[in-house]
């Protein structure tokens, strides 16, 4: 495995393993990497024949008030983790390379971004939007993989390829939780030992919710109210927004439909570590035995 800094030498390697009829798979992360990363190098591996990963913490994504400083880098532990699941680049570009001075170009994308995340955080999608557009042309990728961890990001990253005609081959991979349910994610490590043991709260609000749904609850008041109950039995849980929306366009209707998809979406915090968590669920076509027992 080799790392590539250099934007121009990225371009002439994907473009030579396409020449010689590999496909060729990116997987973009920050770095630090878990086994929900490695689960996106194991997949870009499935369905391609050269898989790169990108490390780069990008500093258009985060608000003046967030972690990019702080943001947790460790590059020999990721190139183990890359090259003993079976990538083949490391593409870690300089901030100065990707964001020169005089760089003035932004990807904006619109309706998806404007509520939960992107309300949160307002500048957030326009800085992801836009480096992965340019790690898109960096590597020139067939494939790329992403983690459904990160819910409305993947609606994001899924509309700015339609929109914006690459040819790329879009994968959304599940999210990879730790044995108590707490998806993982890099600034996981912010947590004291305390918060951790608590943190499993997001994980279980889902579940709880996700029974009611499977049980017959159609309402979005009663499934939003069912998740803060559960959240609020943790009192240090501060919840930034809690959502149940229509999968495809994010839309809150009062009440879901047979057969609709839905996403449960949270974010919280626990101390100064923002957590966020989601699932889809479908609701179900027809009630079943014991939602029409209880019915009775
Ligand atoms: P990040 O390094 O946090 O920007 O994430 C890079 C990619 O890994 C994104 O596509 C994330 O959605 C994905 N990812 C992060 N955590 C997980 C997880 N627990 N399971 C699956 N994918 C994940």
């Amino acid at each position: 495995m080799q790392i590539i800094n250099d934007i121009s030498q990225m371009q002439c390697i994907s473009r030579e393993a396409q020449k010689n009829g590999k496909k060729v798979a990116c997987v973009p992360t920050m770095g630090y990497l878990h086994e929900g990363h490695a689960s996106l190098i194991d997949r870009a591996r499935e369905n391609a024949d050269l898989v790169i990963v990108t490390l780069f913490v990008n500093p258009t994504q985060f608000a003046p008030n967030e972690d990019f400083e702080s943001y947790p880098r460790d590059v020999e532990h990721d190139t183990r983790v890359a090259e003993s699941h079976g990538a083949n680049y490391i593409f870690a570009p300089d901030v100065k390379k990707m964001y020169p001075i005089g760089y003035q170009s932004y990807v904006s994308v619109e309706r998806v971004t404007q509520k939960f995340e992107g309300e949160k955080r307002p500048s957030h999608f326009r800085g992801v939007a836009t480096v992965v557009a340019k790690l898109f042309n960096a590597t020139l990728p067939q494939v790329a993989v992403f983690g459904r961890k990160d819910y409305q990001q993947t609606l994001v990253i899924k509309q700015m390829v339609r929109d914006l005609n690459f040819p790329i081959e879009i994968i959304i991979a599940p999210t990879i939780r730790e044995s108590d349910g707490l998806a993982m994610s890099s600034r996981n490590k912010y947590l004291s030992q305390g918060d951790r043991a608590k943190s499993s709260i997001l994980f279980l609000a889902i579940e709880d919710a996700r029974h009611a749904i499977e049980s017959g609850e159609l309402s979005r008041v009663a499934i939003n109210s069912i998740m803060l109950r559960t959240l609020r039995s943790v009192p240090e849980i501060k919840i930034d927004y809690i959502a149940a929306a229509d999968a495809e366009t994010l839309d809150e209707p009062e009440i879901f439909l047979p057969g609709e998809s839905i996403v449960l979406l949270l974010a919280c915090y626990l101390g100064k570590t923002r957590l966020i968590d989601n699932a889809v669920v479908t609701i179900p076509n027809q009630l079943n035995e014991k939602n029409f027992i209880e019915g009775i």
